[in-house]
């Protein structure tokens, strides 16, 4: 080890859920900040034997889990938080969504990645798998939203869209070509970054062009990355994919060469059970929403059908205007409870599945090493504060987590074995400065915004 390198920390805490969500008292986790790894992980005194060199730090009356994974979000988005909030989707589509791209600067997407970042950190997400659609025909505004969520300390999933529908607005859309080409070069300049990874993100079934989809998941072959596509949100999307002779969602994509198990499906409402046989049997992933899905109105997500099926799924917050939190906490429960109102049985999904589709089994759809606070796992973790009485009382820890946690409880976050949540505050931003910039951010807007209809 160089003189200069950090030392390996050996973090105490009064619980700890380890592996397999095996809650352990009195535990510590070892971290390598030189190495962004868990080195090791057990009860406090096995640690102290095992790693006598690391520095010691003792956090307290906390449990530590692993950082939560939002597997889906458009960061700007919320910006937008307010006048849409009660619309139905299409006109919240064409009169805040689409409008906006009248006003947005890259000052006010960085701004954004500032704003969803800052909630979802002080909520617990270590990981973000951001969907980012507002490109300029270039890599300028997905570097701006990118450096911002890095500066915060955040671990990256960017899903670089490719837009090429007719409707959208121009700053969205490229030939899909150009939007392949910029993929790759945004990957490449991100190569070295260990928490940042590029994803391509052909938008969806409606507005991703066949070759844009089939060049979206040729780009992740070459990246050996997955990518990641919204499919069958609202029931209008797989109503015009029939109405153009599809055989049904699945089929639609297995035809341009898109259902593997590089496909990360983005909501999946209405696939029915066909679909999820073939989304199954090509071992393709799902990021199920169901807080935005309730938000808009667009429907309940057959989670139930997916886990029987044994299809991996990750849990999303979507954009801050669609939800309008940003909290996978909130998702684990919300997910739960609208499967049990549905199906109007109280024991379907439980806790411990909800908590792997935040955590571990989040982890297998994007392909990344976390999830876990297992050794060789990245290390990124959470310390819940154990006196919020939303965790009391402890001896059920993972339904306290799922049922009764808010992110009112969260004191500590770590990614990357590196600080970047202290004591419920940011480490690399002030909240005074969040506060002014979303502050300008809507004084442009109101300048430039168009005057509501009549
Ligand atoms: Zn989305």
């Amino acid at each position: 080890m160089t003189p200069s390198a950090p030392r390996p920390r050996r973090i105490r805490a009064a619980r700890a859920l380890l592996a397999d969500q095996r809650a352990v008292h009195d535990a510590a986790v070892v971290v390598d900040p030189a190495t962004g790894r868990i080195v090791d992980a057990g009860t406090a005194a096995d640690m102290a034997v095992r790693h006598a060199d690391a520095a010691a730090e003792d956090w307290g009356e906390v449990v530590l889990i692993p950082g939560l994974i939002n597997g889906h979000a458009h960061t700007f988005q919320s910006l937008l938080r307010g006048p849409g909030d009660d619309l139905t989707f299409e006109r919240w589509r064409d009169e805040v969504l689409y409008p906006s791209a009248r006003w947005l600067t890259e000052e006010d997407v960085e701004t954004g990645a500032l704003l969803a970042g800052a909630e979802m950190l002080l909520s617990g997400i270590t990981t973000v798998a951001e969907f980012f659609y507002l490109n300029d025909q270039g890599n300028d505004m997905a570097m701006r939203a990118i450096d911002a969520l890095r500066r915060l300390g955040l671990r990256v999933l960017f899903g670089r869209a490719m837009y090429d529908g007719p409707i959208a607005p121009s700053r969205y859309r490229e030939r899909p070509l150009d939007a392949y080409d910029r993929v790759l070069a945004l990957a490449n300049r991100y190569a070295d970054d260990p928490l940042v990874r590029v994803l391509p993100a052909p938008h969806s079934l409606h507005a991703a062009s066949p070759e844009a989809i089939r060049l979206g998941a040729e780009a992740a072959e070459r990246l050996g990355s997955v990518f990641t596509i919204h499919v069958a949100e609202a029931r209008y999307e797989v109503e015009e994919l029939r109405r153009q002779g599809a055989r049904g969602v699945a089929a639609y994509l297995e035809g341009l060469g898109a259902l593997s198990p590089r496909a990360v499906l983005v909501h999946g409402v209405w696939l029915d059970e066909r679909d999820l046989r073939a989304v199954a049997a090509r071992e393709a992933r799902v990021v199920h929403n169901p807080s935005a899905n309730a938000f808009l109105g667009d429907g309940v997500a057959p989670l139930l059908a997916m886990r029987r099926l044994g299809i991996r799924v990750a849990l999303g917050t979507d954009g801050g205007c669609t939800n309008n939190r940003l909290s996978i906490l909130d998702e684990m429960r919300q997910a739960v409870l609208m499967q049990r109102a549905l199906h109007t049985d109280g024991s379907l999904v439980t806790a411990p599945e909800a908590f792997a589709m935040a955590t571990s089994e989040a982890a297998q759809v994007f392909a990344l090493e976390a999830g876990e606070l297992r050794p060789g796992k990245l290390a990124d973790l959470v310390a819940l504060d154990l006196e919020d009485p939303g965790l009391m009382p402890e001896e059920h820890l993972v339904s306290a987590l799922v049922y009764s946690a808010s992110p009112r409880a969260v004191r500590r976050v770590m990614v990357h074995g590196r600080d970047v949540v202290v004591d419920g505050r940011l480490v690399h931003l002030e909240r005074e400065e969040l506060r002014r910039r979303v502050a300008r951010s809507m004084a442009r807007a109101a300048r430039l915004r168009p005057d509501p209809p009549a």
